[in-house]
């Protein structure tokens, strides 16, 4: 039997333990949004311990913080027991592939990362007392019959579809995280994140924005899947890292489970004409088949997140585009100069 990894994030003898932040662990951290995240807190003077198996993160976006004396990378699947020496004040868990390609490829891991994963980190949190946030998603209300979703909504999930492995594994995780605050008191935070976008997002990562940014840039025709006109509502990194880190630092908002996302609804066609527009593409657009149990309508009721955290997000779909396409161009032109030298 192999034994339990046990972690010692060593910390740079430049950090002063006395007017240091806390110490927060990222799992998923060379994520979209973990390395985002991760940014955020070593900013603000927290030092970071970020786990990952970098099945869907990429090196390239920790890459600049390796080195820094407040940060701290382990390579490891979250589906595993792990032990981190020193204290730990804070554990957000956004381990997880997020794009429908990437967590169809494995589904059964995917389905582990989320109830084992979930396990796991809980028991650290327990362990440390730390405070525990999960990344739980929109997709808890499957193809949803009522619209918009707001909280109280239970949801219409298929449990033997192509995404169940995902949307039931984040189902499983958040009846974990209740049933472990309910026994042990932990401490726990669970946000259901909507579409999110922004920098650092995988350039083949599958999902729409990406792929319509970068089919536009590369000139190719946008894939719209199905009539295009089912919606979704789309979130810039900014304002979600807003809401992760204001539902994590409340002490009044409760346990229970706060939407965060963006209201702005747009059909797949709108997104496709907006992304044109933007980048200027002189490209077609062709109609794809729609993926089983792809959602038809998605869009967040945050009236829990405003009124308990007084958060909104405040970049219009239009606003977090302009940063997001300027990303994906340097990301095409350094893969462009990588295969010509
Ligand atoms: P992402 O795929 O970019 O990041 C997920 C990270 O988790 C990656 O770095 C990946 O390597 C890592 N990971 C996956 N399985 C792991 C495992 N078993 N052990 C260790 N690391 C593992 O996705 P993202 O968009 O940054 O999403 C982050 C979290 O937010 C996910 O949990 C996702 O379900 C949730 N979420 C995201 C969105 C969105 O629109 N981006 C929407 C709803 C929920
Ligand atoms: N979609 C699309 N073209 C693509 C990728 C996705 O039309 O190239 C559609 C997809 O069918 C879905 C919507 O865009 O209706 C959002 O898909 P995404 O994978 O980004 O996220 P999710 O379905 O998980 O919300």
């Amino acid at each position: 039997m192999t034994g339990v990894r046990k972690f010692s994030p060593q910390f740079s003898a430049m950090v002063n333990e006395a007017d240091q932040g806390r110490c927060v662990l990222v799992a998923g951290g060379a994520g979209f949004i973990g390395s985002n995240l991760c940014d955020r807190l070593i900013a603000q003077g927290d030092r970071v311990i970020c786990i990952d198996n970098l099945e869907t993160g990429r090196s390239e976006n920790i890459a600049h913080l390796i080195g820094h004396p407040g940060f701290a990378f382990f390579l490891h699947d979250i589906i595993e027991p792990f032990q981190v020496e020193g204290p730990v004040e804070r554990i957000y868990n956004l381990a997880c592939p997020a794009s429908p390609p990437k967590y169809q490829r494995d589904p059964v891991h995917t389905f582990k990362t989320s109830v084992l994963g979930a396990l796991n980190l809980l028991e650290l949190a327990r362990l440390k007392g730390a405070r525990i946030l999960q990344s739980s998603t929109s997709e808890v209300y499957g193809d949803p019959d009522v619209h918009s979703q707001n909280e109280d909504y239970r949801g219409l999930v298929n449990t033997v579809g192509p995404r169940s492995c995902y949307d039931e594994g984040k189902r499983a995780a958040e009846t974990l995280f209740h049933d472990v605050h309910e026994r042990d008191r932990v401490d726990i935070r669970i946000a259901r994140i909507f579409n999110t976008y922004g920098p650092r997002m995988d350039p083949e990562d599958g999902r729409v924005v990406s792929n319509f940014v970068v089919q536009a840039l590369s000139g190719l025709p946008l894939t719209i899947y199905g009539d295009g006109q089912q919606t979704r509502s789309f979130c810039y990194i900014d304002d979600m890292l807003d809401g992760l880190t204001a539902l994590m630092e409340t002490d009044t908002a409760g346990y229970d489970p706060v939407n965060l996302g963006n209201p702005g609804e747009f059909t797949m066609r709108e997104l496709a004409e907006i992304v044109l527009e933007m980048t200027g593409a002189q490209v077609p657009v062709t109609y794809c088949d729609l993926p089983r149990d792809d959602p038809h309508q998605r869009c967040p009721d945050i009236t829990r997140a405003r009124r308990l955290l007084g958060w909104a997000p405040r970049v219009p779909l239009r606003e977090g585009l302009a940063p997001t396409i300027a990303y994906f161009r340097d990301q095409i032109r350094e893969r462009q100069q990588l295969k010509e030298n």
